[in-house]
């Protein structure tokens, strides 16, 4: 609920609309009226009486909740607005911080969360104690007192200090909510020994444990993160709210430091494990998010909520953490599209639309962005007000290998990071930025087992997939298909009734199906034993398959589905088998 109150205070501002701010007021006054004389809210533990408070942190969600409430509450301060919501938020925190504060109890909730919600009240309401108390409950985090997890310690980030850690781990959501509320307590402290080895452990995350969809989390146990390069990609758990946590600490590393990868990283996040989740009318989800579908997912009955491993998009799960997670992310997307730093105005994600702002000086900017991005990869910037001399930068992703920019008559070629251009601007002038957006094969890592011998294909942000149901003939079965890897990977209007613009069309073979063995595994010499009988045709047909966004999977019925493809014979990393 106070997810579904932060996303809609974020709505009033993009897109006000009375029926939507009369919910946000009575949802408001719901919450207040819960709250107790002494400013405790918590409906779960608050009516058990007050001897029940903080009885169970480890798994009560209690602090979490809160931080949620202050998240909520931060959206309506941006928004300039005080009202029953922002009021109750306050109270809560101050009992929070007088409860657990200086002398106050030991101990921290076993889910993060209470800390970045802290962090940004702080900065909506500059009353340093919600700073502090924020402060508290991250450097207490790591000296193991937690209460028993199977997994243990690092389930809940309390194996290791958060300034000492090496790489992200234990519980995904944890993980990330944690981080983010660390990097604002270090920017905001002035911490530099505190940010680099944030930095450090997300850095060594993103090379080791993360997937090429920019979801993490490779167990179900603990719902955590595997060992470095353990990324089996029909395992792969990879909640929908870990991707809305990384994109949160993706943001604030690029607000500390500048740079472009961070934003890299949130584009891949967002059109890869964001736009996945919901479905294309945008009331079923998806909780996991695997990179592997081995059989087509089973509708459950009406009001069943299916296992979150489900492959198919559920209208609800016995966890529903998700949904709300997106649509507050959705609510906000249009504070993560630019920055300004100086006299200098960044566009770090590609959209059609206005952007009107400041330079830091106070002088007003105002923006036209036309583009059809991530289908084209032409970028029309046009200047609408100037205040004179600025610097307008435009983000070049890692992938956009020939990127080039267009001004005054030129084009320059440019390099991944931004494109720059310092000059008197006036109204009217247009900068045109053109990606490239052919598709290309993407090889996996060696050190990752599961991955070895296969491939997948990206395409501009975009991580295409397999699926069974939209293969050109219709009759592939993709257990069976191995991608050529010297094929062309044309890109075609996709046909039929579709939710996405365009597929990628590769060519492979289908292999005939083996005679059964009794026993998978031989010795290398007798490969491909025993032999087939005469009348068996083991020789591998052509075929063409075509890939369809992975975010677009699963969206016409119940499919298989693959991101990383078998690559054929012969191919490198593959083993050698003989055939007849
Ligand atoms: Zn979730």
């Amino acid at each position: 609920m106070y997810k579904l109150l932060e996303a809609f205070a974020w709505e009033t501002v993009v897109r006000p609309d009375p029926v939507r701010e009369r919910r946000l007021a009575e949802l408001s006054a719901l919450v207040a009226a819960a709250q107790e004389d002494d400013g405790y809210l918590n409906t779960f533990f608050g009516p058990r009486g007050p001897d029940q408070r903080y009885t169970d942190l480890a798994h009560g969600h209690e602090l979490y909740c809160a931080g949620h409430l202050f998240q909520a509450a931060v959206a309506r301060l941006r928004a300039g607005v005080e009202d029953d919501l922002t009021r109750t938020a306050i109270r809560l925190a101050d009992r929070i911080y007088e409860d657990f504060g200086p002398d106050g109890l030991a101990g921290s909730d076993g889910h993060h969360e209470v800390e970045v919600g802290l962090m940004e009240l702080y900065r909506a309401t500059g009353h340093v104690r919600y700073r502090d108390l924020a402060g508290h409950f991250i450097e207490q985090r790591g000296h193991q007192t937690s209460e028993h997890h199977a997994i243990g310690h690092e389930y809940y980030l309390d194996d290791v200090p958060v300034r000492e850690a090496t790489v992200l781990r234990g519980h995904v959501v944890r993980a990330m909510y944690l981080t983010a509320g660390a990097v604002d307590l270090a920017v905001e402290t002035g911490d530099g020994e505190l940010l680099r080895a944030l930095i450090n452990q997300w850095e060594n995350t993103w090379a080791r444990r993360t997937y090429v969809t920019g979801g993490m989390g490779s167990r179900h146990l603990g719902e955590s993160f595997g060992r470095d390069f353990e990324l089996p990609p029909d395992r792969a758990y990879t909640e929908t709210c870990g991707a809305v946590g990384a994109i949160m600490v993706a943001w604030r590393l690029l607000l500390a430091t500048g740079e472009s990868h961070y934003a890299d990283a949130i584009e891949r996040l967002l059109y890869n494990m964001i736009a996945t989740s919901p479905n294309a009318e945008g009331d079923r989800f998806f909780y996991v998010n695997p990179l592997l579908a081995r059989e087509p997912g089973i509708a459950t009955a009406e009001g069943v909520a299916p296992f979150r491993e489900d492959t198919l998009r559920a209208t609800w799960f016995w966890v529903a953490c998700c949904p709300t997670n997106v649509v507050r992310l959705l609510s906000s997307l249009s504070g993560y599209f630019a920055t300004v730093r100086g006299d200098a105005l960044t566009l770090q994600q590609y959209f059609t639309g206005e952007i009107s702002t400041r330079l830091q000086d106070g002088r007003k900017v105002r923006l036209d962005v036309t583009t059809d991005y991530p289908w084209g990869g032409t970028v029309t910037v046009r200047v609408g007000q100037s205040p004179g001399r600025w610097t307008l930068r435009l983000r070049v992703p890692l992938w956009a290998d020939g990127a080039t920019l267009e001004h005054d008559g030129e084009v320059q070629a440019v390099e991944a990071g931004y494109a720059s251009v310092t000059r008197q601007w006036d109204a009217g002038d247009v900068v045109v930025l053109h990606l490239p957006m052919a598709a290309r094969l993407i090889q996996p890592d060696s050190h990752i087992d599961a991955l070895r011998g296969t491939a997948a294909v990206q395409r501009g942000p975009l991580v295409y997939c397999a699926e069974s149901v939209v293969s050109s003939d219709g009759a592939v079965d993709l257990e069976t298909f191995r991608l050529d890897p010297g094929t062309r990977l044309e890109s075609v209007p996709a046909a039929g009734p579709n939710d996405t613009a365009e597929v990628v069309r590769v060519r492979g073979v289908v292999t005939r199906p083996e005679p059964d063995r009794a026993w998978p595994y031989v010795e290398p010499s007798t490969a491909g034993a025993p032999a087939p009988a005469a009348d068996v045709d083991l020789q591998p047909t052509t075929a063409e398959i075509d890939l369809v966004p992975y975010y677009a999977w699963s969206n016409r019925g119940p499919s298989t589905m693959r991101v990383w493809i078998p690559l054929s014979e012969g191919a490198p990393g593959q083993s050698p088998r003989t055939r007849p």
